[in-house]
């Protein structure tokens, strides 16, 4: 029988409705095993998200500051939902714990972790699926950071046992037992951590949004939702889903092959992205899968005549940009220049010294920067057996009238990124759709 690990965002539980569809998800498909909830989260424009009242609480306390109507706050959110639900709760006894604990001195994670303790707690007396605290089963170091391997053995010793479950998000403990937690939106980890312990056949991700669409709807408002990415592939277009999934909740799942399938708690018959390690046989609806870019990047460019011949002349501009910290997005190449594509924010602040240290290290005979670029990746697996893409590619962009500043591609043949000026970004992604998907 199949077996689905599904975790649910804030929104997803953000109040008493929303746990109810949320447990008729559940009652929709019994493969739906081992659920992973987040903390709630905002209810609509301007409403809090738990985690961030509880880290205004923790703030308060830490500075001996009063904290109670903040935490009065957080419980009110709570017993809204647990009343409206009749769910059997004692949130007067959990409360007076967490009270203590950060009159006490807890941490600012311990703080943070409630939100997803607590909601994990009342979704297990909502549905009838036993509780296993996080704290017992996923594991960090005394540094802060994930222990994946011993992890994924707790997990799967702790649910050989327990044929169903709820694992609340985010967090875990560290091996002095102190709890710890992911980055920001990090339940999407967990639910990955549970997937891969329990060798699930899908991980579900439902969230607010129908899963990824082929280019940001705020510049193609109608553009087409993916039914189907790699995992490489939406490495590729990482500007695209950073809103949606967190990137590290993609690693655990795609070492162990378990496609992530990302799912609407608001139209849950839609069937949403299904992220694969493999699209194998399944041809992709076009040759492109998405289009994704971003403004705020400038090109060093650095020139200097038989510079090919120069050995470790690349190595020693890199150089210049590692000395103040500066990571590099790309390197289109010619054969007497060499361009750096930075984010402009990073360059800003040592733009003249790095001139001048590229200066000292490689004699170049001009450096020039080029501000304001807009990068867009255009990716899509379907790219390597179609003849011309790169052709089309570029028609469409020029034939509006906006040049190109750049182009890479990776040699995987997966991607096309070009660079072109921020002013011209929303219309060349627009004609790239047209290319490419309105035919
Ligand atoms: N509640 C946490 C946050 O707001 C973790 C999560 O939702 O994934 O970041």
């Amino acid at each position: 029988m199949k077996m689905i690990v599904t975790k649910f965002g804030g929104s997803s539980l953000a109040d008493a409705a929303q746990f109810i569809k949320v447990r008729d998800i559940i009652h929709m498909d019994h493969e739906r095993k081992y659920i992973v909830p987040s903390a709630p989260g905002k209810r609509g424009p301007g409403d809090d998200k738990i985690t961030d009242l509880l880290y205004a609480c923790h703030e308060a306390a830490q500075k001996g500051k009063a904290f109670r109507h903040l935490l009065e706050r957080i419980r009110s959110r709570y017993e809204e939902i647990s009343d409206e639900l009749e769910i059997p709760f004692d949130l007067n006894s959990e409360f007076s714990v967490i009270e203590e604990a950060l009159k006490n001195g807890a941490s600012r994670d311990y703080a943070a972790s409630r939100g997803e303790y607590l909601n994990g707690k009342m979704l297990s007396r909502f549905l009838d699926i036993p509780f296993v605290d996080a704290a017992d089963v996923v594991l960090f170091n005394r540094e802060g950071r994930l222990m994946e391997e011993e992890t994924n053995t707790r997990i799967a010793n702790c649910l050989r046992n327990l044929p169903r479950a709820i694992i609340p998000g985010f967090y875990g403990a560290d091996v002095d037992g102190n709890i710890r937690t992911f980055s920001r939106g990090g339940s999407d980890v967990s639910g990955a951590l549970v997937a891969r312990a329990v060798n699930a056949d899908v991980y579900e991700n439902w969230t607010d949004v129908t899963g990824f669409r082929m280019a940001d709807p705020r510049i193609v408002p109608d553009a087409q939702y993916i039914a189907t990415i790699t995992y490489r592939e939406l490495r590729e277009l990482s500007y695209m889903g950073a809103g949606v999934l967190h990137e590290d909740a993609v690693f655990p799942v795609r070492k162990a092959g378990i496609p992530t399938n990302i799912r609407n708690t608001n139209d849950p018959k839609h069937p949403g992205t299904m992220i694969r390690a493999n699209a194998g046989q399944d041809d992709p609806a076009h040759v492109i899968t998405g289009i994704a870019g971003h403004k705020g990047f400038c090109i060093v460019s650095i020139e200097k005549d038989m510079m090919n011949a120069e050995l470790g002349f690349g190595r020693r501009v890199l150089q210049a940009f590692e000395e103040y910290n500066i990571n590099f997005e790309h390197l289109p190449t010619g054969i007497d220049t060499m361009c750096v594509v930075v984010h402009q924010k990073e360059l800003a602040s040592h733009r003249e010294e790095v001139i001048r240290r590229i200066c000292e290290l490689v004699d170049p005979d001009q450096v020039t920067v080029h501000e304001n670029l807009a990068l867009i990746a255009t990716v899509g697996r379907g790219m390597v057996r179609n003849f011309g893409t790169a052709a089309r590619l570029f028609t469409a962009i020029s034939s509006q009238g906006i040049s190109i500043r750049t182009i890479d591609q990776g040699s995987s043949e997966l991607n096309i990124i070009v660079g072109v000026d921020e002013s011209d970004f929303e219309e060349a992604v627009k004609a790239i759709y047209d290319t490419f998907v309105r035919i």
